[in-house]
């Protein structure tokens, strides 16, 4: 049989790739992968502090598990003192970026989150990326006056059939390609990605979620496998429907794909920040986030919440990390990373494709 081309892929060999399961073809698409990587983007990974400000979220994902439809025991919502607090210690720890991440808050609003960003960026001076979901235009506009650089915004999946099924209209209805348009206009850095094995993701679409990072340009790529969460509609007759609907040719949640989506992706898109997912740590404890730095990714999100929130925001069971300190999260991803020969980014790991267009 020929060889799938590892040169100037088109969709049919990203898909070809993906279905791809002998291990001496997939060592030719790791290697490869680790190489583009290196001469890309370099030997750096960077460290991004993560603060899961709030759990409370008013929108019903079907997959998620702080959504409004899943059973939670508390609602909490960190104080601008102990998000001050939490930036402060990713600095300590020499992190260039603050990632901010929450549910749809109603209680978040726009100028209570651009006070939060403009005393980061003032006592602080870290790069701020902003995740906090599905937001008007208006509240987009004061955060990035108040000083955000980026937004993390996963479209998920790019079956608009099988998106609408999982993200319900709240206001107007939901679109989240549409937002990262309209924040790259107003000049945020954008990040985005997907989930691996949702339930009714077939290879193909698959294969164009990839396809789509490259068309969108995308600065910052994050996928992960899908985790099932106890109570939300894909653990129950949804999910199950929608896998009968995919058959064969559902997509697995499992560490092998989503490592081929990385791969993937840094060869689409060869300068963008990619990493290691907390996801992807959860499914291998022992060897994901590893083999995901040397598979194409360049940067890992070591989480700085304080411990007494960490086990309130659990978007899936078991995240990696849930139960230990933000210093010894610190300790083992530093020590894995310069297991692997790699060096710790300094300063802001800006996206170099953002750096070229501004
Ligand atoms: N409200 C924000 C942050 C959500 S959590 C937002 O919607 O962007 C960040 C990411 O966690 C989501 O984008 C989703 O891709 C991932 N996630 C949520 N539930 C998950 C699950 N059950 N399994 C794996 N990843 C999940």
């Amino acid at each position: 049989m020929p060889q799938i081309p590892i040169e100037n892929l088109d969709k049919d060999s990203v898909l070809a790739w993906l279905l791809e399961n002998d291990e001496a073809e997939l060592n030719r698409l790791w290697q490869k992968a680790d190489g583009v990587r290196h001469q890309c983007v370099g030997n750096d990974v960077w460290l991004r502090g993560l603060i899961e400000v709030s759990n409370n979220c008013a929108r019903s994902c079907a997959y998620c598990g702080i959504s409004a439809v899943a059973p939670r025991s508390k609602i909490y919502l960190m104080d601008k003192t102990e998000i001050m607090a939490s930036a402060k210690k990713a600095q300590e720890y020499g992190y260039g970026t603050v990632v901010l991440q929450a549910g749809e808050d109603p209680n978040i609003t726009g100028p209570w989150m651009a006070d939060i960003v403009r005393c980061i960026k003032r006592e602080i001076g870290l790069a701020i990326t902003l995740s906090l979901g599905e937001r008007s235009d208006e509240e987009l506009k004061m955060w990035r006056e108040a000083g955000a650089d980026r937004y993390l915004l996963r479209f998920e999946t790019s079956d608009e059939k099988l998106y609408r099924q999982i993200h319900p209209d709240l206001g107007g209805p939901s679109n989240r390609i549409a937002q990262l348009e309209r924040m790259r206009g107003m000049g945020y850095e954008i990040g985005t990605g997907i989930m691996i094995g949702l339930p009714g993701q077939t290879w193909e679409s698959l294969a164009n979620d990839i396809w789509l990072f490259r068309k969108y340009g995308i600065d910052m790529v994050g996928v992960g496998p899908f985790l099932e969460s106890p109570g939300t509609p894909l653990a129950g007759e949804l999910g199950k429907k929608l896998r009968a609907s995919a058959g064969n040719n559902q997509v697995p949640s499992d560490d092998l794909t989503a490592l081929k989506v990385i791969a993937l992706t840094r060869l689409l898109c060869p300068d963008t920040n990619i990493p290691a997912t907390t996801a992807l740590a959860t499914i291998d404890p022992t060897g994901g986030r590893t083999h995901g730095l040397q598979r194409g990714a360049n940067v890992v999100m070591p989480n700085v919440t304080p411990t007494e929130y960490r086990n309130l925001y659990q978007t899936y069971p078991g995240k990696a990390g849930t139960h230990e300190s933000a210093d010894v999260s610190r300790h083992k991803i530093e020590s894995q990373i310069l297991s692997l020969g790699r060096t710790i980014g300094q300063g802001p790991g800006t996206s170099l494709k953002y750096l070229q267009q501004h």
